[in-house]
């Protein structure tokens, strides 16, 4: 309200409206409740890859099926009586996952909105025979969920402060805006990051269509060639030569923070998030910039000359957050490195979350005091920590109940089938041969789970929450991957009959 204002403008309210696009996986729920590891934690722990995956896009392109849009019509019309106001639902990338997306509200409402979403997805599928994913990442080697959170503020005038204006007020306006975006993207990564990190969203970013963990800021076309103008000195003379921004219509689904024409799309948020959280860190780190702005306009003799100086100045020095390729490359990956720009996993996220920069901006706008931060800091690394720990306890009664059992009764089939064969005289060379290597394999995997629980053993003798975040992190995890490892390649060579867990093709393609 303060650069507005300082602008010329009348405006006696701004607020932050949201709209969260929920992704999720359906599954049949007699399939669902056979699968402890999702059951408990939300995500299989083990499962080889089905023959086919996501290659071919075909369900993305494909109609939705008569049992998901019978579902789906119900999620719609309980949401509805509920006040949220759900329109577009549509089928995703990876096999069984679908996607939902409700109209803009104000943030606090749309928080609300999201949440009640989840709760009735899930509901919704269980009187439908299915069970509801909200997992980031239920699926090994197939897109994970997210949960996009579209962004932008409005004037209680109903206008949208992202929509590129005709005039120069208007133009110098928009600009500010934006460089407002860019500017606490560049200043509060770790506050950002922090509201979208848990364990599940670990699994997720950094690959399979999900952003990297580094945050960069996509503009397009249009506002690029306005920051390179700016970043020339050629801005310097006022708003008045400010050259418009043509409406944006690029897109870039591979940025972490796209500006999609007049609105922010943030991309990393998990689906099992709550987006209130996201929508704070935005809304304060934005409101930061704004508040510092809003300072130089209203000392400056000449308010629209002083935007325009802050429009070049902001996107000169914050460029180094502004990424209009490919985020998924490797190249972007060094790229990011040596423009010094932050990668945080969920345990670093929190950690940071305490810094005095972070708690001060906090503080500052009046959310949070320190001792609030420090409390979601400890919520947050206690979650993470409660996860991967339960995470490892099922992956190892998985072994125990379904995964030794399921190999030692074909093994010892195998042999029996090879005396069996051997007595009437038949070759049984491949039979012995078969029953030897799974036995081989077997033994790598029970010295895996060994070792699993002598980090879970070592877990316990450990006191300090932060110790134990990074013990589970660099430790616990690892551990449970090279289980994984080896129990998928048993399960490859063990026949349907004797593999006690459903697997990725009865679960994602209905094939026995
Ligand atoms: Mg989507």
């Amino acid at each position: 309200m303060r650069v507005l204002n300082a602008l010329g403008e009348k405006v006696n309210h701004v607020y932050g409206v949201a709209g969260a696009e929920q992704e999720y996986f359906l599954i049949d729920r007699a399939l669902f409740v056979q699968r402890p590891d999702l059951v408990y934690v939300g995500r299989t722990l083990f499962g080889a890859a089905a023959p086919k995956g996501q290659e071919f896009d075909d369900h993305y392109f494909c109609p939705i099926n008569d049992k998901v849009l019978a579902f789906m019509r119900d999620v719609d019309k309980e949401l509805w009586k509920l006040g949220v106001i759900v329109k577009t639902e549509h089928n995703e990338v990876a096999p069984r996952q679908h996607e939902l997306a409700p109209c803009y509200a104000r943030v606090n409402l749309a928080a609300d909105g999201d949440q009640l979403t989840m709760e009735v997805l899930e509901q919704t599928a269980e009187r439908h025979g299915l069970a509801c994913l909200l997992h980031e990442k239920p699926f090994d080697r197939l897109n994970g969920s997210g949960k996009h959170n579209n962004w932008s503020m409005m004037t209680d005038k109903n206008e949208n402060l992202f929509e590129p204006g005709v005039t120069p007020r208007q133009n110098a306006r928009f600009l500010l805006m934006l460089a407002a975006v860019v500017k606490a993207v560049d200043d509060y990564p770790e506050l950002l990051l922090a509201s979208i990190s848990s364990r599940g969203n670990d699994c997720r970013l950094g690959g399979f269509e999900a952003p990297p963990r580094v945050l960069t800021v996509f503009l397009g076309q249009s506002a690029e060639r306005a920051i390179r103008l700016a970043t020339n000195g050629k801005w310097r003379y006022g708003v008045d030569i400010l050259p418009a921004v043509a409406k944006n219509t690029d897109r870039n689904r591979t940025s972490p923070f796209a500006f999609t024409g007049n609105k922010f799309e943030f991309r990393s948020v998990g689906s099992s998030a709550s987006v209130a959280d996201v929508n704070t860190a935005i809304n304060v780190a934005v409101a930061e910039s704004l508040r510092q702005f809003a300072d130089k306009l209203a000392h400056a003799p000449n308010a629209m000359k002083c935007a325009g100086e802050l429009v070049a100045e902001t996107f000169a020095k914050h460029r180094r957050v502004v990424f209009n390729g490919n985020n998924y490359s490797d190249e972007w990956a060094s790229e990011a490195k040596l423009r010094g720009l932050k990668n945080c996993d969920c345990v670093d996220a929190a950690i940071a979350l305490t810094n005095a920069h972070n708690v001060n901006v906090l503080a500052r706008h009046n959310i949070m005091n320190y001792k609030e931060v420090s409390a979601r800091q400890k919520i947050m690394l206690q979650n993470y920590i409660n996860t991967v720990r339960a995470e490892a306890n099922v992956a190892l009664e998985m072994c125990r109940k379904q995964i030794f059992s399921s190999a030692e009764e074909y093994i010892a089939t195998l042999v029996q089938t090879a005396q069996g064969k051997s007595a009437l005289g038949i070759d049984h060379q491949q039979t012995s041969d078969r029953a030897e290597k799974l036995g081989k394999l077997l033994k790598t995997v029970e010295t895996r789970a060994a070792r699993l629980r002598s980090h879970l053993d070592r877990l316990s003798t450990l006191d300090d929450t932060t110790d134990i975040a990074y013990y589970c992190r660099d430790a616990v995890s690892p551990a449970m991957d090279r289980l994984r490892t080896a129990a998928d390649r048993l399960e490859t060579l063990i026949p349907a009959q004797f593999w006690r867990l459903p697997t990725y093709g009865q679960m994602l393609f209905g094939v026995k």
